[in-house]
């Protein structure tokens, strides 16, 4: 008998959620009219286009010519014949340690790490930043703000905390804080999960599979030595390759991959012979690790450092000199990176200071060194989308990125000019970018102001 009386109840819960459904909100719909279209690739604007976006993507593109209704609801936005473009990617971003400095990070209060991280993650996206692959530090909680909605800010591809060795790039312990010993309380850094220490392939099975329970979309080590942390020397080279293998071991299950911050020929090598896919910096190559990264297909993810950067190592420091070597070695490698056809990513590495962040375009706009405008804009949104897409099934934010297509995620920027024509247009966001879009929503129009 209870069992039939179920059956009513059923039908009696189907009928009132009948109307309820009925007033679901639609999900917003967008009419862009009049805009040329840069897609990510390729070298020239579209024809004058129009674009329709519905919900998270993008769901019509046809001639401006052609008859495209305006749906019901929609928001439309004339473009008046600008350029429209794919959001920007960082692949090298640090989105808790932009804003404090260097000096404070071991001393600094937790919470307002996260507010400042908060507020220059809004910044990033209104920078035109609408993703961002994030190359160490303990981003978790931001991304899982951002992605519910408490506030603005770009797609994050977290890495968690950077594992590194006992003295490595990463190892930020202070003399007194030596020895380690098993059982003793973790460094600052490692509680706050900005940096792991591990020091065995065992080690660091568990540093990599801590990071992967929280969520980490691939695994960030440092494979050799670098410019901000006193005791790591530039030359040394660090993991194993067995370590290195048990980390890319681990990710691999995990179905994702492994990126090493390496800057010389040894400690690229090595992580390539340990399965390693990508190479963060590798301002130090020469011509056979270039050669060998190219025949394997493995990504470099770089970025010219702005020459400002080295003011914020004291004259005459250890530092500074590090930071030096390897400003010098830019040129080359992205010369070989030219030469070889290595897959070459664009991540800009900025740190410790939100007057340098607020140089992001200018660091993209530095590439037309080596590249033309066209090929250092699809390295930043086309190209870099193909380096995330590594992430397999831990991809948080699947479907196509870092291009405007149909059936692609709707992260679009509207540009006040040709960027192919000016890339210098990047360089200054809040007077060029008059239509910022992540996920099919509209973060800024100055259009709509217009009379
Ligand atoms: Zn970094």
């Amino acid at each position: 008998m209870k069992r039939l009386s179920v059956l009513p109840t059923f039908a009696v819960l189907c009928t009132l959620t009948a109307p309820l459904q009925a007033q679901t909100p639609q999900p917003p719909v967008t009419l862009l009219q009049n805009v040329r279209i840069f897609d990510g690739s390729g070298s020239a604007l579209s024809a004058p286009s129009q674009v329709l976006v519905r919900g998270k993507r993008i769901e019509r593109i046809v001639p401006a010519s052609a008859a495209l209704d305006r749906p019901a609801g929609a928001t439309l936005i004339d473009g008046g014949g600008r350029t429209l473009m794919p959001g920007l990617i960082d692949m090298h971003w640090h989105t808790m340690l932009v804003r404090p400095a260097h000096a404070e990070l071991l001393t600094i209060d937790v919470g307002y790490l996260n507010l400042l991280a908060g507020a220059e993650a809004t910044a990033t996206l209104m920078r035109g930043f609408t993703t961002v692959r994030d190359m160490g530090g303990p981003a978790f909680a931001l991304k899982r703000a951002i992605d519910d909605g408490t506030l603005a800010g770009p797609r994050i591809y977290p890495s968690g905390a950077t594992i590194s060795v006992t003295s490595g790039h990463g190892d930020f312990r202070l003399p007194f804080e030596l020895p380690r010993t098993i059982g003793a309380p973790q460094s600052r850094g490692e509680q706050v999960g900005a940096a792991m220490i591990a020091d065995s392939p065992d080690e660091v099975r568990v540093r990599v599979r801590e990071q992967l329970l929280q969520g980490a979309t691939q695994i960030k080590l440092t494979a050799g030595g670098g410019v901000a942390s006193p005791n790591s020397p530039l030359d040394a080279t660090t993991f194993t390759e067995a370590e290195l293998r048990a980390a890319v071991e681990a990710a691999e299950n995990w179905g994702t991959y492994v990126t090493v911050h390496a800057y010389t020929p040894v400690s690229i090598r090595r992580a390539i012979a340990a399965g390693v896919r990508n190479i963060e910096h590798g301002h130090l190559m020469d011509e056979g690790s270039a050669r060998l990264m190219a025949e394997k297909g493995i990504w470099l993810s770089m970025q010219p450092f702005p020459d400002e950067l080295g003011d914020s190592f004291r004259p005459g420091s250890v530092e500074r000199a590090k930071f030096m070597q390897v400003f010098d070695g830019t040129d080359m490698t992205y010369k070989l990176a030219r030469k070889y056809g290595i897959k070459t990513a664009f991540g800009t590495d900025i740190l410790f200071s939100a007057a340098l962040a607020q140089r992001h375009g200018a660091v993209l706009a530095k590439l037309t060194r080596w590249y033309t405008p066209a090929e250092a804009l699809a390295m930043a949104t086309g190209i870099n989308a193909q380096l995330l897409a590594l992430s397999g099934l831990r991809n948080p934010y699947p479907g196509p990125l870092g291009v405007v297509a149909e059936g692609a995620l709707a992260d679009l920027l509207l540009v006040d000019g040709n960027p192919l024509e000016d890339i210098r247009l990047i360089e200054d966001p809040g007077r060029n970018f008059v239509v910022i879009m992540k996920d099919g929503k509209v973060y800024k129009n100055t259009l709509a102001k217009a009379p």
